[in-house]
């Protein structure tokens, strides 16, 4: 059992974000109850919810709290500043997650999702301080905080607040290099603060479980018992920081297949270290935009097209070539305008990219794909 934040935790976190669904869209807390007992079962002990995923804290005390002695587990929650009003607003979260958890107290409450866009928004609601302060009354137990941004931010972040105990990163064996999520320099960063690690997304919102063609060949040729996604979840949850690794699990099925390797983990052997390289060098080899979001060319669009973000859901989909998901982003990305089709070819962007990337080209790809 590994110990985090000085407490007996197995490395295997369920993650209460894509919970099994009735017909009608309510959690199917039955079946999630079912799951809860077989992940408490094996020995696991941690629940991550957070305020913004809708239904997860009432399901939670429906599956969990109401059926379990409140010392058998450790539940998490995470105060988003992006979905409140205003200060008092954010501030109250805490209050509505413990009515909603009816748990007494959160074991480790989390900043939520802190990237450069949001960062100064914590910082001017004092949220901080306030964490601190939630702690010494009891309600939480543990600060930590989930980071989408910099290896750069996260490096000041970690120096400015030691109140923080522990860092949730983006890590997988595909953005490991990413030059956008840069998990490796991240992850190296938090070590250098000697903070330990969960990770979230490490099946990268699960397409690492359906990889191309040339990736599964070379995860299916390594063996023939073990799941694409365990590769995974293996890879992150074999480096030495990682105190656990969050699993967003949606049926009996997943947590089943989970268990059979996180139950008692073993990290990746030298053997199957090198099947993940060879899986990486062969993502590697597909074609990708070179973007690396650095938003020159957007400043001056007429058309307030946001080329980078376009350019993540292509890439996203030469990756893993799954269209309804690319579609979906791509309405999520355009739903206030700035259609890839929108372009009036004016060239200002192509102009300002440091990657000399043909901009123009690529829109007209996107808009045949998705338009
Ligand atoms: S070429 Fe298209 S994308 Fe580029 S600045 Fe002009 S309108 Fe915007
Ligand atoms: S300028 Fe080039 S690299 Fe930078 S965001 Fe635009 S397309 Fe991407």
């Amino acid at each position: 059992m590994s110990t985090f934040c000085g407490e007996e935790i197995g490395k295997l976190g369920f993650g209460l974000m894509r919970l099994p669904r009735n017909e009608d869209k309510t959690i199917n807390t039955d079946e999630m109850s079912v799951m809860v007992d077989r992940f408490l079962d094996a020995g696991l002990k941690y629940f991550d919810t957070a305020y913004v995923y809708e239904g997860s804290e009432e399901a939670a005390k429906i599956a969990l709290v109401q059926r379990h002695p409140r010392e058998s587990y450790f539940i998490t929650s995470k105060l988003n500043a992006n979905a409140a009003k205003d200060e008092a607003d954010a501030k109250n979260q805490i209050n509505v997650s413990l009515e909603r958890l009816g748990a007494g107290y959160i074991d480790f409450y989390l900043l939520h999702a802190l990237s450069e866009k949001n960062v100064d928004i914590y910082d001017a609601y004092g949220l901080w301080d306030y964490m601190k302060q939630l702690k010494e009354e009891g309600k939480i137990r543990h600060i930590g905080f989930s980071f989408h941004g910099s290896p750069e931010l996260l490096d000041r972040l970690l120096k400015e607040h030691p109140e923080a105990e522990f860092v949730q990163l983006q890590i997988n064996y595909v953005d490991w290099e990413d030059p956008i999520v840069q998990s490796r320099r991240c992850y190296e960063t938090a070590v250098k603060y000697n903070v330990p690690v969960v990770v979230m997304e490490p099946v990268k919102g699960g397409t690492l479980a359906v990889p191309p063609q040339s990736v599964r060949e070379i995860l299916e040729k390594a063996s023939d018992t073990m799941s694409i996604a365990s590769w995974a979840i293996r890879f992150v949850a074999s480096l030495e920081n990682v105190k656990i690794v969050l699993s967003g699990m949606s049926n009996l099925a997943q947590m089943d297949d989970n268990l059979s390797y996180m139950k008692d983990f073993q990290p990746l052997n030298e053997a199957e270290q090198a099947v993940i390289k060879e899986a990486q060098e062969a993502f590697a080899k597909i074609p990708q935009i070179p973007c690396t979001a650095c938003h020159y060319c957007t400043g001056g669009c007429p058309m307030q097209i946001n080329i980078p973000e376009l350019f993540k859901v292509m890439n996203r989909y030469m990756l893993f070539h799954q269209e309804e998901d690319a579609k979906r982003r791509y309405a999520g990305v355009t739903a206030e305008g700035g259609k890839a089709g929108d372009c009036i070819g004016c060239l200002q962007c192509e102009g300002e990219c440091p990657q000399h990337i043909h901009i123009t080209e690529w829109l007209g790809k996107i808009a045949e794909a998705f338009e």
